[in-house]
């Protein structure tokens, strides 16, 4: 069998592995554009931030490593047409020429590009986007070499670490720009809330509700940012305003309106032998019951490793995702699991919500901290369906106690009696997420 692979990152490099591990006879070739495989962009904000200043700490395996594994990886070869009659399909290298190749199966896992409007003067000097280390390497270094103006357009989870990065590198002035009414847009409006003063109380200016017009400059470079409400000076702006699909070479697949390939459970696209991984796909999503596209990197390295299994025969079934996600912004921890209260509204599910202050740990044990803990859950058999939880710290990993509930289908009555461990430094004996249950009636 010949599985042919696009796209040499966590989503495409898991699939690799693990059929070259589980079918060795099978014959494994990934096009990959760029000239980096397997690295982890989930890093590169700490890289930055100054937290590690070893770029190749992040490139998690290199292509020789895969090449001694028996798999073959084309770098510099960029996809530009698949033909999924003929199962051919078609890649050009940086001097434009093209060759083709043949497959029994493929996989799509080509990933995400960030969001690039068209907005007047958006080409110039130090304007940058966070994807790749060449990027964290251009941003760090104009970063060191102004230390003065940044504008970040966009408040989610990118833009919120490359503030934090900012206030670590002391850079004079970071300014966030969001369109919407609130930063970190996935979470409900209390949460979005908390992170804008938590930003503010470090000296990053925060504007909501505002939308970039332009940008201003001087012989290419940008100097200055104008919006809907006013104007900042910019010596870099970073944008991170999301991400599209990278997904244009193919035609062929049922994809969503952004351009995310719909996959089934077992990774399979709407066409025989083609399978999609990763942030270009969708995941199923266990409380919503359809496709979403929720681009993170635990599923592109979750579906990956599922797809290498189902391409070489083995029935899989990926259909517990909840997106969730965690998030440090500068003193304070954030993280979600299922859906949040604005989302249950948009679904039109009667849901209850029950927000709980508490803390963290023993009271007479040094340090501990408040607590939120939001649940949302069914309004009739108490189902729990999201959770949302901030804290100074000891905050995030909490979620993953929610989120295993949320997937064992457990009602708040029954989170309320799960036997959660306790020790005074680590819990109360009521663990937080016990009396957030228990108060969830
Ligand atoms: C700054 C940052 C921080 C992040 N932090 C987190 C986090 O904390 N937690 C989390 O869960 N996720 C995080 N993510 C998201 C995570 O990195 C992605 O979900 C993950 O990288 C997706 O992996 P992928 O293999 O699906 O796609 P990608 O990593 O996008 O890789 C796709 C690959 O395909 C290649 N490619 C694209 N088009 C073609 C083509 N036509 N032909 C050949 N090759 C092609 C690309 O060059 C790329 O190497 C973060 C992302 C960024 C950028």
């Amino acid at each position: 069998m010949k599985a042919l692979v696009i796209g040499g990152n966590p989503a495409g490099m898991s699939a690799a592995s693990r059929m070259k591990r589980k079918a060795p006879d099978t014959e494994v070739i990934v096009l990959e554009k760029s000239h980096e495989v397997s690295y982890g962009a989930c890093g590169l904000p700490y890289y930055v931030a100054g937290l590690n200043d070893d770029l190749d700490r992040i490139r998690i395996r290199k292509a020789p490593e895969f090449e001694k594994n028996g798999i073959s990886v084309g770098l510099g070869q960029e996809v530009i047409a698949v033909d999924t009659e003929k199962k051919i399909v078609t890649a050009k290298n940086e001097q434009g020429e093209e060759s083709t190749y043949n497959y029994d199966k493929l996989l799509i896992a080509s990933g995400t590009s960030p969001k690039v409007p068209p907005i007047p003067g958006i080409r110039q000097n130090n304007i940058f986007c966070l994807k790749t280390l060449q990027d964290a390497e251009a941003i760090k270094t104009a970063i060191q070499k102004s230390k003065g103006n940044v504008v970040i357009v966009g408040g989610g989870y990118i833009g919120l670490e490359i503030a934090e990065a900012c206030v670590l590198q002391k850079v004079k002035s970071v300014r966030i720009v969001e369109a919407l009414d609130q930063v970190l847009n996935v979470f409900d409006e209390e949460f979005g809330q908390a992170v804008k003063d938590e930003l503010e109380k470090n000296d990053v200016a925060v504007c909501t509700g505002e939308r970039v017009q332009s940008f201003e400059g001087i012989d290419g470079t940008v100097t200055e940012i104008v919006t809907d409400k006013g104007r900042y000076p910019a010596d870099i702006v970073i944008l991170s305003i999301g991400v599209s699909p990278n997904t244009k070479f193919i035609d062929s697949v049922e994809k969503l309106p952004n351009g995310a390939i719909i996959t089934n459970t077992a990774m399979e696209t709407s066409v025989k032998d083609v399978y999609a991984a990763g942030d270009c796909g969708t995941v199923y999503h266990k409380i919503l019951k359809k496709p979403a596209f929720i681009a993170l990197g635990t599923y592109a390295n979750k579906q990956g490793r599922l797809a290498g299994d189902s391409m070489i025969g083995k029935e899989v079934c990926f259909d517990r995702a909840l997106g969730t996600s965690m998030l440090r912004c500068l003193g304070m921890e954030f993280a979600k699991t299922g859906i949040s209260e604005k989302e249950a509204k948009r679904e039109g599910l009667d849901v209850k919500i029950k927000t709980v202050t508490t803390r963290s740990h023993a009271r007479y044990y040094p340090d501990p901290v408040e607590l939120t803990i939001k649940f949302v859950y069914d309004a009739k058999d108490h189902t729990l369906l999201g959770a949302q939880i901030m804290g100074a710290k000891e905050a995030a990993w909490r979620i993953d106690v929610c989120a295993c509930a949320i997937d064992q289908g457990m009602t708040t009555e029954e989170l309320g009696y799960l036997d959660l461990g306790y020790a005074p430094m680590f819990a109360g004996v009521w663990d937080a997420i016990g009396i957030a249950a228990n108060a969830s009636k």
